[in-house]
């Protein structure tokens, strides 16, 4: 499928590709495949004036009508899955199989946030006070600003933007600078679903083209009371603080450092699976990659070996060949950074098999690399997230140590353990086992669905985002309550005799 089909097929229009001053490069192959105009800071301020007030509109429109927009969304995403799979592929250089998994992500968010539309509960409280009502009323809170990362280009999007139109929110997004065209073919593919709704207001979503200082404008501006910002831990740690200064709220989904441990009553070959999906899969560019592996030493001959082989014999390449199974970093820079990865864990005693890099004859401004195995000296831990395919492993032999090791890290994203004891899985999962967001048991530490909420802790951020009740954070919790009788009791007893009679 080439650009120009896929744009016809979702019916962007070529021109807004062209003459732009923010060039767009594939990682395929290094190919500028577009030159999109940027966004000024000024362009910033008439937007979210702009957002203001779709918001006032469309809080007004009843949550499960606003659910019906977001399903026809969820129509239009079915049918252009496989071209908005390829672009995702093309833009941001994970296998097409992945590109596909993506956009379903976005269907199936859509799928759950119009089930959430019949569902923004609130709660009714007992009164201390006679012939009164308390109320819980979940209120639409305003504009959501949107930041994301270049490795989920659109999904990230859609669990924040489908649950916000719900809500009654509107939204802005600023996607990375490294993937605008498929932001823009989501908006495009948004504005078609709006045509076919006759409640939308203008500007409902809109999207900024920029790089850091357009997203720092939208942070800072006190008429978005919520930032939902995907990312580095770097950017998580300029831009909370900024919002907090405001007094905004922010939803912040940073990096990981996501490990598995193995056991060794573990099925082995589940195990296998799993770790080397999670540790190459999207060439070890997601947030839940799994970077560090925790082996009993009773199994670690019967697994690293495997492991091993299976890295030296992946097939790397265009990640639109059906046969590829790791397909390029970002750019040059994610690969420079993967090398020193790769020479400060050789410093520190690690012993590296794999990495290098790979096809540059075939790519030479592509990116393909081996992914790498190191195993790591006793004593020591990793504390730093590469964004590239680095499996860092470790020899345990007692299971608390293992925990308390894969704990012992900044960042607290994804976790899990492979076991068929009863008793470590539970411990796994208990007040004294992962301190991550998310904790599987017999299930890697890659990707998740959408039902659970998703986030991490420490300098993860915190946020949730996605499934359970992550959609009150994209509304304004309201306490009321009701008199319905004559008298005017206090709250806590309180007697207020000001002395006038009638
Ligand atoms: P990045 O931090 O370089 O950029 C992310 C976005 O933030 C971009 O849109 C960028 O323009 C914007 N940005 C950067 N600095 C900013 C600032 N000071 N103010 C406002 N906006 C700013 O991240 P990346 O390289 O695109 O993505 C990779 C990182 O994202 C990894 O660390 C990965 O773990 C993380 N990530 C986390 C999750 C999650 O859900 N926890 C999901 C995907 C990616």
């Amino acid at each position: 499928m080439t650009l120009d089909e896929i744009l016809n097929d979702i019916g962007l229009n070529a021109s807004t590709l062209t003459g732009g001053n923010l060039d767009v490069y594939s990682p395929i192959d290094g190919a500028k495949i577009a030159s999109v105009a940027m966004d000024s800071t000024a362009d910033v301020q008439g937007k979210i004036e702009n957002s203001v007030a779709a918001f006032k509109e469309w809080r007004q429109v009843p949550a499960p009508r606003r659910g019906e927009l977001v399903r026809i969304y969820g129509g239009i995403l079915r049918a252009h899955k496989e071209t908005l799979g390829a672009l995702v592929a093309l833009e941001c250089g994970k296998i097409y199989q992945e590109g596909l998994g993506e956009v379903q992500e976005m269907i199936d968010i859509c799928d759950f946030a119009v089930g959430l539309s019949r569902q923004l509960y609130g709660l009714t409280i007992a009164s201390e006070r006679p012939q009164h009502k308390m109320r819980e009323i979940w209120q639409p809170l305003g504009p959501v600003g949107i930041i994301s990362a270049f490795n989920f280009p659109v999904a990230v999007w859609a669990w924040n933007a489908t649950l916000a139109l719900v809500c009654g929110d509107s939204v802005i997004w600023k996607p990375s600078e490294k993937t605008p065209v498929t932001a823009l073919a989501c908006q495009a593919l948004f504005e078609q679903a709006c045509a076919q709704f006759s409640d939308a207001p203008q500007n409902l979503s809109q999207i900024l083209i920029g790089e850091r200082d357009i997203g720092e404008a939208l942070v800072d501006d006190k008429r978005v009371p919520l930032i939902s910002a995907t990312g580095s831990t770097a950017m998580g740690r300029a831009v909370g603080p900024r919002v907090a200064q405001r007094f905004g709220k922010s939803i912040l989904e940073l990096g990981g450092n996501n490990a598995i441990i193995v056991a060794p009553s573990a099925d082995l070959d589940l195990a296998f699976q799993g770790t080397v999906f999670g540790s190459v899969g999207t060439c070890g560019q997601r947030c839940t990659t799994t970077r560090r592996l925790f082996v009993h030493t009773d199994i670690y001959d019967s697994l690293i070996p495997r492991l091993k082989k299976a890295f030296s014999g992946l097939s790397i390449g265009n990640p639109l060949d059906a046969k590829t199974l790791v397909g390029p970093l970002i750019d040059e820079q994610a690969y420079l950074h993967m090398e020193d990865a790769l020479n400060k864990a050789q410093m520190d005693g690690g012993v590296v098999t794999g990495g290098g890099r790979v096809l540059a004859d075939q790519y030479p401004n592509g990116y393909y690399v081996n992914p790498a195995i190191v195993e790591m000296p006793e004593g020591t831990n990793v504390h730093e997230e590469t964004f590239a395919p680095i499996l860092y492993i470790f020899k345990y032999t007692d299971i608390e140590d293992a925990i308390a090791r894969q704990n012992a890290v900044p960042q607290g994203l994804s976790s899990s353990i492979f076991t068929r004891d009863m008793q470590e899985a539970e411990l796994f999962t208990s007040e004294t086992g992962s301190d991550c967001g998310i904790a599987n048991v017999n299930i890697g530490t890659s990707g998740a669905e959408i039902g659970g909420a998703f986030g991490g802790e420490k300098e993860t951020g915190g946020g949730r985002e996605s499934g359970s009740d992550s959609w009150k954070a994209y509304m304004r919790r309201m306490t009321s309550t009701v008199n319905y009788s004559s008298a005017l009791p206090l709250a806590q007893g309180i007697t207020f005799d000001t002395g006038e009679t009638e």
